[in-house]
């Protein structure tokens, strides 16, 4: 079958682990020159060597997305080096499982800056590069709590709820410039974070599962296949759309 996304180059930022490595996976798979991104240059290579290893293109490169400057310089240098900039995935992200009452200043800013902050940065800067190159794609990953309050995530739910409106506003704002913006939701993801939260009994897996119509937790492979699908033409009519990837889980009503 043909690659749908071959020589495509793709930022992907927080790759150097759990859904973003698998965003970056499932990219490259279909061909697309996957920018492994994380705040550690030695944990993006770790993903961009095992992308090689599997006969995909990669390439690392560190930035903390909440800063400006370390985003604008990244850019720079993908941009450089490949001509282009055709995808960006905003991924990166962090939670505090905190009583509101006892959330500090820093760990809201914190969250924000991650969440919701370095989303708008990276947009702004990669949609730059996309404007004079004449189109692209920017998919946002939110998640379910952008639409469903959760108790104790207080910051986290604000941000993504943030980044599902960012996601809209951008899409009409550059459907002009052929800049195609669109969030995917996921559910509870079988990332590495979310076992170590059952562990701590924060997460009760069976209950989730229990609830879920589909009967299962995410898998990576189920928000890569999204994002692929939302980075390829076959999504060429589609923009300003929140993707729900959830199993289910938003559309049920019961308790
Ligand atoms: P992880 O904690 O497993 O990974 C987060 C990634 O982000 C890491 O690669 C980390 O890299 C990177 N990162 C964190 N802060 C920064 C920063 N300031 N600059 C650059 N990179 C950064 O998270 P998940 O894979 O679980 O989550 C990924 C996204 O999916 C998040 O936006 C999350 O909100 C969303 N999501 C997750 C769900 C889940 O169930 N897991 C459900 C719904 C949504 P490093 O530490 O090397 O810098």
């Amino acid at each position: 079958m043909e690659m749908r996304l071959k020589d495509k180059v793709a930022i992907v930022t927080g790759s150097s682990r759990g859904i973003g490595r698998g965003i970056a996976r499932s990219l490259a798979k279909e061909g697309a020159i996957a920018i492994i991104n994380s705040r550690s240059l030695d944990r993006a290579e770790v993903v961009a060597e095992e992308i090689l290893e599997e006969g995909g293109q990669a390439f690392p490169i560190a930035a903390d997305v909440t800063d400006r400057k370390a985003v604008e310089t990244m850019v720079e240098e993908v941009a450089k080096r490949f001509k282009r900039i055709d995808i960006l995935v905003n991924n990166a992200g962090i939670t505090f499982i905190r009583p509101s009452e006892d959330l500090t200043e820093e760990e809201w800013d914190r969250a924000v800056a991650t969440d919701l902050k370095a989303y708008f940065l990276c947009s702004q800067a990669v949609g730059k590069t996309m404007i004079k190159n004449g189109g692209g794609r920017i998919i946002n990953i939110t998640s379910i709590l952008a639409e469903r309050a959760l108790p104790q995530r207080l910051a986290y739910c604000v941000s993504k709820a943030g980044a599902n409106m960012l996601t809209m506003v951008l899409a009409l704002e550059w459907a002009r410039y052929n800049i195609r913006v669109n969030a995917v939701m996921p559910g509870f993801v079988a990332t590495e974070l979310v076992p170590k939260d059952i562990d701590k009994r924060i997460f009760d897996r069976e209950a989730i599962i229990k609830k879920n119509p589909l009967q299962r937790l995410a898998r990576v492979e189920d928000v890569g296949d999204a994002a692929v699908f939302l980075a390829s033409q076959e999504s060429d009519y589609i923009t300003g759309t929140c993707l729900r990837v959830d199993g289910g889980w938003l559309a049920y009503g019961g308790w």
